[in-house]
């Protein structure tokens, strides 16, 4: 007897649409009725190669076929090789890799409160932002500024003051003896697309090394060239002291990873630690991923796409009298003139013979988030069909 699939099972957590993915390959999806989709989303900004890229295929396939776990507890070679890649990219000493960019932020905060204890007197305050986005678990929610989050789940863990972004003096007026840390999105992306400035990125960094603090960035979303630089934050010409990643790290397996100066690592044997911790099968992929991103000849590629987005999304700004453009490389939002961002993005799904998968993280906004490899053509094609739709809907 064959018992039909159904999501009856999954436990809810979400309003989902009715269609069941079962292929993906490059900037398309197919379902399983077999009608197309360009993807724009691509897991949140994670498959930065696009679905079921070669590259990851093969990687997969080798690795799994030498060594897929041996725990954290011992060495493995796509762990040290990626993590001698990600530090010599990054300017950063030492790797922790991790499954989630929730749990490299959960690090990045543990990582800070023990140097606090360790050298600022048992400072554990660490500013962060309005808006900010930096995951689910309890820590991280609390982290972030998203409106709201403060009473889901009460009580917060304790210790993360809410500064404004692009503001510098709102973030020195929360400065005191308790402080050991600021930590930012370079770019900020749930809440909707928003670049720190390059001035204000440089006075945050003039700043927390003035006043002996550590500057904290999460790259989750905005790196591995999502911003066209490998990382955002060297758009603007710093070097934080950590670094969050995850999303496009992996390329759509589970993989991030903490960052940090070495000065700064003072974790004791215990403090951190976690099953899949640097897992050879994810690493090996990870690996795969930064070789092909990490190329001049794909970061100009990224570059060019950009360009290309960006002026379009001016054009259909002019032409359907919306409010702008903004973003940062392949990581760009389209402000709408009024809170029509769901309706577009349900009608773009809904498009025939194919499909468009777009996201709005605000009621306003359209957020786009392609493959870093999306093609010209692909690129062209999302803009017609948004075209239409902007014509259907205004
Ligand atoms: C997605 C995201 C996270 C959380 O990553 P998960 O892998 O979902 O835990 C953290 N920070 C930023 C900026 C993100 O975009």
């Amino acid at each position: 007897m064959t018992v039909a699939i159904t999501p009856d099972s999954l436990m809810w957590i979400a309003h989902r649409p009715d269609i069941v993915f079962t292929e993906g390959e490059g900037s398309w999806l197919r379902d399983r009725d077999g009608k197309r989709y360009l993807d724009f989303v691509q897991g949140w900004a994670v498959n930065s190669l696009g679905h079921c890229p070669p590259q990851m295929r093969d990687a997969l396939a080798a690795q799994a076929a030498k060594l897929v776990s041996v725990s954290p507890a011992f060495y493995n070679e796509p762990a040290m090789q990626l993590a001698q890649l990600l530090a010599q990219h990054s300017g950063l000493d030492k790797v922790f890799f991790t499954s989630t960019g929730a749990e490299a932020n959960e690090g990045a905060i543990k990582l800070a409160r023990k140097w606090g204890r360790m050298h600022r007197g048992g400072a554990f305050e660490i500013i962060t932002f309005d808006n900010s986005f930096h995951g689910r678990t309890l820590a991280t929610m609390s982290a972030s500024g998203k409106p709201g989050w403060d009473s889901l789940f009460a009580p917060q863990v304790p210790g993360f003051p809410k500064a404004q972004l692009n503001d510098i003096n709102s973030v020195e007026a929360l400065i005191t003896d308790n402080t050991v840390a600021v930590m930012l999105e370079p770019v900020q992306g749930e809440a909707g697309v928003i670049p720190a400035t390059y001035e204000f990125m440089q006075a945050l960094r003039e700043l927390t090394t003035v006043r002996g603090l550590l500057l904290v960035v999460d790259e989750v979303q905005s790196g591995m060239g999502r911003c066209s630089a490998l990382f955002a934050h060297q758009l603007s010409g710093i070097r934080p002291d950590i670094m969050t990643l995850g999303k496009g790290l992996g390329g759509g397996v589970p993989l991030g990873a903490l960052l940090a100066r070495e000065e700064v690592c003072c974790f004791e044997a215990g403090d951190q630690g976690g099953t899949y911790n640097g897992n050879p099968l994810m690493t090996a992929v990870g690996l795969a991923v930064l070789d092909t991103i990490a190329e001049p000849a794909f970061l100009a590629h990224i570059d060019a796409r950009a360009a290309q987005l960006a002026a379009g999304l001016q054009r259909l700004v002019e032409r359907h009298g919306l409010i702008g453009e903004r973003g940062e490389g392949l990581l760009r939002a389209l402000v709408l003139p009024g809170d029509v961002g769901a309706d577009i993005v349900s009608r773009a799904r809904e498009l025939a013979p194919e499909g468009l998968l777009l996201n709005a993280p605000r009621p306003n906004l359209l957020r786009f988030m392609p493959a870093l490899n999306v093609s010209e053509t692909e690129v062209e094609q999302m803009l017609e069909m948004l075209d239409e739709l902007l014509a259907r809907v205004g």
